[in-house]
């Protein structure tokens, strides 16, 4: 299918002014509007190709291009443009004032930097109380000699004749319009000329970075803190990525964690157990006294209340659970072994409470 020239569209001479296209293409847009010729499919067609003239001859590159070349730029993808999808910037400027829109223009190629993940190991304690400390790692930054432009000091990156800056290219493939990204630039719109040999005209560099990190208390394996802008810079004035540092928290070797409580098995001895003490157990910070009574069951849990860990959310604070475990002795003396067999002598069953408890339950059961 042979296309008409794009200045029989829009009826205007080889050397019309910008503004004679602009109106001519104003004029048919007008009268072929959709929304004016609903299922009108000629009104349609004639749409969108004045709509693909006026974007090719209202360039300066691409007209220069079209006079050249003619249609046959098309099929390299040079421009051209036919489905209803990808108007926006043409109807910025021609009907910008019409409509009572602001004129839109292409935005320029940018991509945001990477994420990056740094994995930080903590103590238990720095994870209960909260710790600032010292990060080290490689990250993209902007190139301190180009300033991220890469091009070569005292140069100027070049609008790229391709996409005549925009960084895309659009075909016509049936009835849609597909862009993809300029390859003349890589979508950036701009070309260097002379690299910069810092950054080999990247634009950016890897550093080590270094970087305070304040780790709030209460915080539990897997927490991911975001340093917002903290990862790698964007390409083409891209917005710099986030730095994601995701904790693990070293075992303790006597706490155990259960949400903000800690839990701490504590040994005591049988006597102290019967007798009643007053031992110390230890904290998040340092030692505090638990008074054990006499009479003490293995297993029991003494709860000291607020000194566990503070909730990451400003929910109050945890508290210790103290459960105490009751060591039978082993390597008596001979001694020993005399006053414990005496103390069994003497004792009868009342001195057990389980133990009575027990046997009697076993005694209702096989009577
Ligand atoms: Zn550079
Ligand atoms: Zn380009």
């Amino acid at each position: 299918m042979s296309k008409r020239d794009y200045y029989e569209v829009l009826s205007v001479h080889k050397n019309a002014s910008d503004v004679e296209i602009k109106k001519a293409y104003r004029r048919l847009a007008l009268k072929y509007h959709p929304d004016k010729n609903q299922g009108d499919k000629d009104a349609e067609e004639k749409f969108k190709e004045a709509s693909e003239a006026y974007e090719v001859l209202s360039d300066p590159q691409k007209r220069v291009q079209y006079d050249q070349f003619g249609h046959t730029m098309n099929s390299a993808g040079g421009f051209g443009d036919g489905g209803f999808g990808g108007f926006g910037d043409i109807f910025g400027d021609i009907f910008g004032d019409f409509f009572g829109n602001t004129t839109t223009k292409r935005r320029p190629y940018v991509e945001r930097g990477s994420d990056l993940r740094y994995n930080l190991e903590i103590s238990f304690e720095e994870a209960a109380l909260g710790v600032e400390t010292k990060i080290k790692f490689p990250r993209m930054e902007t190139c301190s000699s180009c300033y991220g432009s890469g091009a070569k000091k005292g140069t100027d990156p070049m609008v790229c004749p391709t996409c005549s800056g925009s960084g895309q290219v659009r075909f016509q493939q049936g009835f849609f319009t597909i862009s993809r990204t300029c390859n003349q630039c890589g979508g950036r719109g701009r070309m260097v000329k002379e690299r910069c040999p810092d950054c080999a005209g990247r634009g950016k560099v890897r550093k080590e970075r270094t970087l305070s990190v304040r780790i709030p208390p209460g915080v539990e394996e897997g927490t991911r803190l975001k340093l917002n802008g903290e990862g790698e810079v964007g390409t083409y004035e891209g917005p710099s990525g986030d730095l994601y540092v995701v904790l693990s928290i070293k075992e303790h070797p006597i706490f155990l964690r259960n949400g903000t409580d800690i839990i701490c098995e504590m040994p005591i001895s049988f006597t102290q157990a019967a007798l009643g003490c007053e031992i110390e157990v230890p904290t998040l910070v340092g030692k505090t006294t638990l008074n054990i009574p006499h009479g003490t069951q293995t297993g029991r849990v003494f709860r000291l209340k607020g000194k566990g860990i503070a909730d990451l959310h400003g929910y109050g604070i945890g508290d210790e659970l103290v459960r105490v475990v009751i060591e039978t002795p082993t390597k008596l003396s001979a001694k020993q072994r005399e006053l414990i067999e005496e103390f069994a002598r003497i004792s009868g069953e009342d001195v057990n409470p389980l133990s009575k408890s027990f046997f009697s339950k076993v005694k209702n059961l096989f009577g």
